[in-house]
């Protein structure tokens, strides 16, 4: 048993008919309890449920509080790799487009991480492409035996791998990861995964559980909004890291809602995704599931984040670049997106405190 299976019960959901006949009644009567199933879960993402995004982000900033605190913990991304043998559509990294890629050597590495740990940075998100013969698990463990003298905490946004391969990069000081599953609809993922071992749907669906049951701390999953309806795709995210959280109640587990932004060789998919609905999906979530983690990226705007704190975000990145050696050469080659919000981390902290947040640079050791 797996999540696919869960996901098979639903996949066929007649969602469009659920939505028509979701009434302000039952949105009231949904934000008025204290559990909710998938079934609800659902409703609050229906159009119906717009008509109250007001009480429903006052719900989810009450009980993110209750949970979290004011606190929100601040983190970085550092590209290690941008070598990459997927042809993903949306992405710049992709095995197409041609620029002059770039791995970080270990002294490389190492200027990154006192770059970074100068700024306060104490967690950290390392992120490669997908070419495990250039930058595989023995690469990894070599950058990550660097940071650990420099980062509390450790994460991975890399390829779907084996449960033995994530038990060793734990071992080697990795405390948590996070997997795009990019969308949960199996038509249109086949249609932009056009190349590489990525193709493979139901291998990267069941990763996070693969990482879950090495012992991860720690796992962030996510679908990228934009490329499939985000109502749809919202909710299957919902339902997997209900599934995660259930199976597995000693995992800290988080979703992220990235939005999809201009990269090289730009994506158009159709299925625009507004600020209204990234609220509305933010705080449905945080009814759904009051205990789990949202971190929110600087591919949003700094209006929008800052207007998101008080919405159930609980972990924010600063300072970010998304090229390969970004923090020491910012003009060193083409980044994975395009960066919305762009305050450095004093910035971003200085904006959490005047929101009334405390900004949280290390909540977590490992020892
Ligand atoms: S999304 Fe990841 S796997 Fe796909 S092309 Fe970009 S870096 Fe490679």
């Amino acid at each position: 048993m797996s999540f696919y299976d869960e996901f098979l019960q639903y996949s066929d959901a007649d969602m469009e008919a659920v939505f028509q006949h979701t009434t302000s009644a039952d949105i009231e009567r949904i934000i008025g309890k204290d559990r909710l199933t998938p079934k609800d879960f659902l409703a609050l993402l229906s159009p119906k449920a717009e008509e109250h995004l007001e009480w429903m982000a006052q719900k989810a900033n009450e009980l993110t509080v209750q949970n979290f605190g004011r606190v929100i913990l601040l983190y970085t991304p550092m590209y290690l790799s941008d070598y990459c043998t997927n042809k993903c559509t949306y992405c710049g990294f992709n095995v197409t487009n041609t620029f002059t890629r770039k791995q970080l050597t270990m002294e490389e590495v190492e200027k990154e991480a006192q770059t970074v740990a100068a700024s306060g940075i104490q967690h950290i998100l390392i992120l490669t492409g997908e070419a495990p013969a250039i930058a595989g698990v023995p690469y990894m463990k070599e950058c990550v035996g660097i940071l650990k003298r420099y980062f509390s905490s450790i994460a991975i946004e890399v390829y779907a791998m084996e449960e033995e391969e994530y038990a060793e990069l734990m071992e080697a000081g990795v405390e948590s990861m996070t997997m795009y599953q990019e969308t949960y609809n199996p038509l249109l993922y086949d249609r932009l995964h056009l190349k590489g071992p990525k193709k493979d749907y139901r291998y990267r669906l069941d990763a996070p559980e693969r990482a879950c049951r090495a012992g991860m701390r720690g796992v962030n999953i996510g679908a990228l909004l934009g490329l499939d309806d985000w109502r749809r795709d919202g909710f299957f995210t919902g339902l997997h890291a209900n599934y995660l959280q259930n199976k597995y109640p000693g995992v800290e587990v988080s979703i992220s809602l990235p939005r999809i932004r201009p990269t090289m060789g730009n994506c158009e998919t159709g299925n625009s995704v507004n600020d209204k609905s990234i609220v509305q999906f933010m705080t449905a979530f945080r009814l759904f599931m009051p205990r789990a983690g949202m971190p929110l990226s600087t591919r949003e705007n700094a209006e929008f984040r800052n207007h998101a704190i008080k919405l159930g975000i609980t972990k924010m990145s600063a300072g970010v670049q998304t090229a390969v050696g970004g923090h020491i050469d910012s003009q060193e080659n083409s980044g994975q997106f395009a960066v919305s919000d762009t305050r450095n981390v004093k910035e971003m902290s200085d904006a959490i405190l005047q929101l009334g947040y405390q900004p949280v640079f290390k909540d977590w050791q490992a020892i």
